[in-house]
């Protein structure tokens, strides 16, 4: 389905909440360009590990990272069965989902130098609309003009399950336990950062997740689409 009307769409929520899989899904079925925000700054987060700049263990080494973000390059790359991340010309889309990566990314994405970096970024890639981006502060700081924004959530038991069953599926050897320790984590880090902490804009309309099958929450996002296009 298309439109000749194009609009931004704003899917903000909290970690594996399902966003990232509603918000492809749509961009597909409508034919607008899909763009995965944390997928950038999990990106920077790998630059910043293998440069030794943060670890598990070990808070970022903020004026180094901030050196390091004009040497780097973020784009993505279209396949038939989704999308690559491509960082500085490599593709690291499997890499970067790692719990090692999860692990470091909040704190990095803390940094405000990296967020306007990826914030002035992220504009440009939707500056001709037609663009469906998720993340945690796209519909109140990278497009507070969005006309249309959805903002997920599920429990933290449910999400760290969705992830860890990801996770497994990958081959990864994780425990439940860990997945749901990074994912309160990382909610935790999120809300309270002071640059552009997680928040749902006051415009958003919100949807728990916890007991929607993935055709349901599809066919929801799909409806809400359906009605602001015809606003
Ligand atoms: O969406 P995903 O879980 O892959 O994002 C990874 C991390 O990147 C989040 O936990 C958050 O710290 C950060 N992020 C952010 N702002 C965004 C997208 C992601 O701070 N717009």
């Amino acid at each position: 389905m298309s439109s000749e009307k194009k609009i931004t769409i704003a899917v903000d929520g909290y970690s594996s909440s399902g966003k990232s899989t509603m918000a492809k899904q749509l961009a597909k079925t409508i034919g607008y360009r899909y763009i995965d925000s944390g997928a950038m700054y999990r990106a920077v987060t790998l630059a910043a590990m293998r440069a030794g700049l943060v670890g598990k263990d070990s808070d970022p080494d903020i004026d180094r990272v901030i050196d390091l973000l004009p040497t780097l390059s973020i784009d993505f790359e279209i396949t038939p069965t989704g999308q690559n991340t491509i960082l500085n010309g490599e593709n690291v889309e499997h890499e970067i989902r790692s719990l090692e990566v999860s692990s470091c990314v909040s704190p990095i994405a803390a940094i405000p130098a990296v967020r306007h970096a990826l914030v002035r970024m992220q504009r440009s890639m939707g500056d001709s609309k037609g663009i469906v981006m998720d993340g945690r502060d796209i519909g109140t700081v990278v497009f507070p003009d969005a006309e249309m924004k959805v903002f997920c959530d599920a429990s933290a038991e449910k999400r760290a399950f969705r992830r860890f069953e990801e996770l497994k599926a990958k081959g990864a050897d994780v425990s439940y336990e860990e997945v749901l320790e990074n994912v309160k984590t990382r909610d935790h880090i999120d809300e309270t950062r002071d640059e552009s902490p997680l928040r749902c804009a006051s415009d958003a309309i919100r949807l728990d997740n916890s007991d929607m099958t993935f055709e349901e929450q599809n066919n929801w996002l799909l409806n809400l689409y359906n009605s602001k296009i015809k606003e």
